[in-house]
């Protein structure tokens, strides 16, 4: 039986001279190229003077996709997957269909390219020997917040898209956790003409876009734990990064758990010292949630 192969091309994020001679060629001689808008693909392939037999494939008809994808490829023909920009797969639709060909044993191949994460890494200025591409963060609900918590303790940098309209929501959410401190790289509209790379600590992107309407696309690079830790000792962390410790508390404990583990966790997270923080839990579990925040003068640090 005639086997045809999947080819995995990445297009630019911005910039339509960075689309490479191999993606073109690729798409030039694909039998049938795959895209999440075929709007969005025409206009980049009307911008290259090609015509090409497009599909949609996305998220909500991939499935119903498949069997008609596999038809083309077991009769030999060469099917294209493109996203609507930057590299198929990332935060965007493919995966489920790179495990159903590989299971198929169908042959695959990947045409690199631009990718907003790893250029926005780049100029980052953080530790980029070690990182962890995170995405976006759940829109909503526990699975936010255990998201944002694994980001506190996490050693190596992360990065994490956002669109415009949830970005003021995510650097405060950031900030409610404690890490107002760790240094944030913002990069925006990569990498058209009105690029732009911005370094703050996570406070200062807060109160930035608390009175700047963000716009644009963004790319979020957040200082690890380990790099932070490494800049300035946890002890000398002012106690200002902890100033909403007690929303914190008051979050986990609504997740449940051991008092003494969540405890350690925020200790971990916030710099405080675990005992003072099991403390004030403990106070905190018997006073309602409108009472003030914890101050020095409360914790006698
Ligand atoms: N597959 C793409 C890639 O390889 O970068 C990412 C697709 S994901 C659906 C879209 C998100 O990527 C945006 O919300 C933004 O966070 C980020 N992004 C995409 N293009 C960007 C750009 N030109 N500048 C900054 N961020 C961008």
């Amino acid at each position: 039986m005639a086997k045809g192969k999947l080819i995995l091309v990445a297009t630019p994020i911005g910039n339509p001279g960075d689309m490479s001679p191999r993606a073109r060629e690729a798409l030039a001689t694909a039998d049938l190229v795959l895209c999440e808008d075929t709007r969005v693909t025409g206009l980049l392939l009307a911008e290259l003077d090609l015509k090409v037999n497009l599909l949609s494939y996305h998220e909500h008809n991939a499935e119903s996709r498949h069997p008609l994808i596999l038809e083309r490829l077991r009769a030999g023909e060469t099917v294209v997957l493109v996203s609507d920009a930057g590299m198929p797969l990332i935060s965007d639709p493919g995966e489920r269909l790179v495990r159903l060909i590989l299971a198929e044993g169908i042959p695959l191949s990947v045409i690199p390219g631009p990718n907003a994460a790893l250029t926005a890494l780049a100029a980052s200025g953080l530790d980029s020997s070690r990182f962890v591409f995170e995405g976006f963060l759940p829109a909503r609900g526990k699975e936010r917040r255990t998201r944002l918590a694994e980001l506190g303790t996490e050693p190596r940098s992360l990065i994490l898209y956002e669109a415009p309209h949830r970005l003021l929501r995510t650097l405060t959410d950031l900030a409610a956790m404690g890490l107002g401190e760790r240094r944030i790289s913002i990069g925006r509209e990569l990498p058209k003409k009105y690029e732009e790379y911005l370094y703050f600590t996570v406070a200062e992107a807060k109160a930035q876009y608390t009175h700047t309407m963000p716009r644009g696309e963004f790319v979020l690079i957040l200082e690890g734990r380990a790099e932070f830790e490494s800049r300035r000792p946890i002890r000398e962390q002012s106690p200002a990064a902890a100033e909403n410790i007690d929303d914190l508390i008051r979050e986990r404990l609504a997740a449940g758990g051991r008092l003494r583990q969540i405890a350690q966790e925020i200790a971990e997270l916030t710099g405080w010292p675990a005992n003072t923080v099991y403390e004030r839990i403990l106070q905190l579990r018997k006073i309602k949630p409108e009472k003030p925040r914890l101050r020095d003068s409360d914790s006698g640090i």
